[in-house]
């Protein structure tokens, strides 16, 4: 059962986040200004520590832990509204990350700067602006005095970009936890919440054939170049676009000299699919694969990596409630499936009820022109602390 939010808390929420503004906006700031490349130990560091200390200043917060992940960087997870107390209430999970795809020294050349409505900056879209929304949500229902109906955790990993190694044991701990996950994402063109990603896998097949001069002994060898470029061909069949599955050899190499049949080979696969039936009969397909030329010998490594994201009964539901939300605070959300992962698919595989793509609207995620509009600030943290209320 889901509470609605009534037209006075809703007035509420406007106003403090009007009010509230220009201070998320700084705290994002302050954020981008510190570079943080998925791996840069200081960097995560030096993030992590502010969003600590801005935590601690939110009286409804009853920890906030920093969990370091060796020389790599820091996790951090805040715990509020009562879910410190180890009783075994579902909360309702906020999930995001720290780090970015932007190498450091991205900053110096492309400041942060306002033009337009719009603010840029390195990773202010993907995602620090989610992470200051995120925390100013939790201050919002503190200070308005509204009571969420469960426990809020909020999760921020530090590796997200780089395939959750270590973040996504704490994602699955806090998903399978959790009542409904709330990913601070980006959100699609026109700020429309994430109901579906596609799932990815990632394989490497490598062919080791047999050397020979090209000139004298042609036959004599078997060419590993020649196998992947015909195993590649099979591959490409594996695509059903009604299915929305695709399978990319978006790497290959192999061979030494043109007058060489060559001995090795490698080729690095990318695999997107919607359900997990279909990732399923796919890696089934792809370690099956045997040589065309029987001299040739086959491997393969790698495997699914992150599960789909599904567009089940459970996350329809979250997204209507969160667009009945929306509507009360007077905008429209949309819905869209996206072919990119993120930590929401390792929470959908333990939490039925994952909506994604709630963070602050904006273009340009990994890319140069970075920025997210300041103008709907207001309302995005509008609609996650309305939504953390009456979940
Ligand atoms: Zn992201």
């Amino acid at each position: 059962m889901t509470f609605e939010l009534d037209q006075t808390a809703s007035n509420n929420l406007l106003d403090y986040f009007a009010r509230r503004e220009v201070d998320v906006l700084a705290l994002t700031r302050s954020l981008v200004e510190r570079e943080s490349p998925s791996g840069d130990l200081e960097g995560s560091r030096a993030v992590v520590e502010l969003l600590e200390r801005e935590a601690r200043g939110i009286t409804s917060v009853s920890s906030a832990t920093r969990v370091p992940v060796g020389d790599y960087g820091e996790h951090l997870l805040v715990e509020a509204f009562g879910s410190g107390g180890g009783g075994d209430e579902r909360t309702t999970l906020l999930l995001g990350h720290t780090d970015t795809v932007h190498p450091r020294g991205s900053l110096a050349e492309r400041p942060l700067r306002e033009e337009g409505g719009r603010v840029y900056g390195p990773g202010i879209f993907d995602m620090k602006s989610g992470c200051a929304v995120a925390l100013e949500a939790l201050r919002a229902c503190a200070e308005l005095k509204i009571a969420p109906r469960r426990p809020v955790v909020l999760l921020l990993t530090c590796d997200e970009e780089a395939g959750s190694r270590s973040g996504r044991a704490l994602v699955e701990r806090e998903a399978r936890r959790a009542a409904q996950v709330l990913v601070l994402e980006p959100p699609a063109p026109g700020g429309r919440a994430k109901t579906a990603r596609k799932g990815t896998g990632i394989f490497t097949l490598r062919a080791e054939g047999r050397a020979a001069h090209a000139g004298l002994d042609f036959e004599k060898g078997a060419s590993a170049v020649l196998e992947l470029a015909r195993q590649t061909l099979r591959l490409n069949e594996l695509c059903d676009a009604a299915r929305g599955v695709t399978v990319n050899v978006g790497v290959f190499a192999g061979g030494t000299r043109s007058n060489v049949v060559a001995e090795e080979a490698t080729a690095e696969i990318d695999v997107r699919f919607e359900t997990m039936a279909d990732a399923l009969r796919v890696e089934e397909s792809i370690k099956s694969l045997r040589p065309l030329d029987e001299r040739v010998r086959l491997s393969i490594e790698g495997g699914i990596n992150r599960p789909p994201l599904e567009r089940t009964a459970s996350v329809a539901k979250l997204y209507a409630h969160a667009r009945a939300v929306a509507s009360a605070l007077g905008f429209d959300l949309g819905e869209t499936s996206v072919g990119g992962a993120s930590d929401g698919n390792f929470a959908a595989a333990l939490c039925p009820a994952v909506l994604d793509g709630l963070g602050v609207e904006g273009d340009g995620a990994h890319a140069s022109h970075e920025h997210i509009v300041r103008e709907s600030l207001a309302r995005r943290g509008a609609l996650v602390a309305g939504l953390i209320a009456t979940l």
